[in-house]
């Protein structure tokens, strides 16, 4: 059993984009700029924000924080995105998800400009990703993608079985990974909460992406000998032995699958460091403005 060490991976990405923006900040006389909307006081959502802050600052990218309360409109949220929309000195754009229940998250998503929206999460951007056109890939599955590639993972021809149907998540991935592409061409199936004998399936899997949102769900049992397993779940456990109170988990067993995979992402240190690089990338690509509107 091999660990894919994405923390690693993730910060080599960023060494190089380090370098990219001092070169590029002399040119155009300012660093790229990510906006970040954060509502409410949610403090995993927190947590995400002040990561994405601290590698914008690590790659010598710019990041502002707008900070509002949960009681916030529709309407306030939307003249925000508006204003950051048409702000020349902002490049990216992301909401942090999930959002109060009284605003909707569609509208909100649909209100950020294409060319801003480094999450890739508008529809414009998810439409591309789709037919295979120049677009900000979602972060995550992006993060997935480069970590096989970087693995030196084969994937053509392989058969893939991912669990979870999320928009920012599984359905995307499936998608990259079933383009005919390079580090792609695989036979997809995705699976969801009903998917009939879901573990049969999995262990028929030569590469198993699962972003099922279950703690530690998929067991040894779910597992053929020899496969790789990502895990993309992300759990805080209460452990008082740890300094924060928390550990992290995942949503694969790691103890018992570990021992019969090729690769395995663990957690934390797997997916969740390639997230951030993923959308650092999309942080420099808007600022190339490499994205049409
Ligand atoms: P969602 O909750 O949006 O989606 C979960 C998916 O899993 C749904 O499609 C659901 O099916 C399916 N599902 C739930 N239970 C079962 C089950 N028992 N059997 C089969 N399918 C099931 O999750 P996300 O995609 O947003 O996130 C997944 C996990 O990844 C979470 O733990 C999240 O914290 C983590 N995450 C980590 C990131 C990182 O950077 N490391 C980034 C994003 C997420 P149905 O559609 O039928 O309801």
């Amino acid at each position: 059993m091999e660990l894919i060490n994405g923390k690693e991976i993730a910060a080599q990405i960023k060494m190089e984009i380090a370098e990219e923006v001092q070169k590029l900040r002399e040119e155009r006389g300012r660093p790229p700029h990510l906006a970040a909307l954060l509502v409410g006081n949610d403090p995993a959502s927190e947590t995400y924000v002040a990561n994405k802050e601290k590698s914008c600052a690590e790659v010598g990218m710019l990041s502002s924080v707008y900070k509002m309360p949960e009681n916030i409109t529709e309407e306030e949220l939307l003249k925000t995105i508006n204003f950051i929309n048409n702000d020349d000195e902002i490049d990216g754009l992301i909401v942090q998800l999930p959002l109060p229940r009284h605003i909707n998250t569609s509208k909100v998503i649909a209100a950020v400009c294409p060319q801003k929206d480094v999450d890739g999460f508008h529809p414009v951007n998810v439409g591309r990703m789709v037919l295979g056109q120049p677009t900000y890939l979602p972060a995550t599955p992006m993060g997935i993608s480069m970590l096989l590639e970087k693995t030196n993972i084969d994937t053509e021809g392989k058969h893939c079985v991912v669990v979870g149907r999320s928009n920012i998540v599984g359905t995307p991935v499936s998608i990259l990974l079933s383009r005919n592409a390079k580090n792609a061409n695989c036979t997809v199936t995705l699976c969801h909460g009903k998917t009939r004998n879901l573990s049969e399936i999995c262990k028929t899997a030569d590469i198993l992406i699962v972003a099922v949102g279950q703690c530690e769900m998929i067991t040894g049992q779910y597992i053929k000998e020899g496969a790789t397993v990502i895990d993309v779940g992300m759990h805080r456990i209460s452990d008082p032995s740890k300094k924060s109170g928390y550990s992290l988990k995942g949503d694969v067993k790691f103890d018992e699958v570990a021992p019969l995979c090729k690769y395995i992402t663990p957690v934390p240190g797997g997916v969740g460091p390639m997230t951030i690089a993923g959308l650092i990338i999309n942080t420099l690509k808007a600022y190339k403005k490499l994205i049409e509107n």
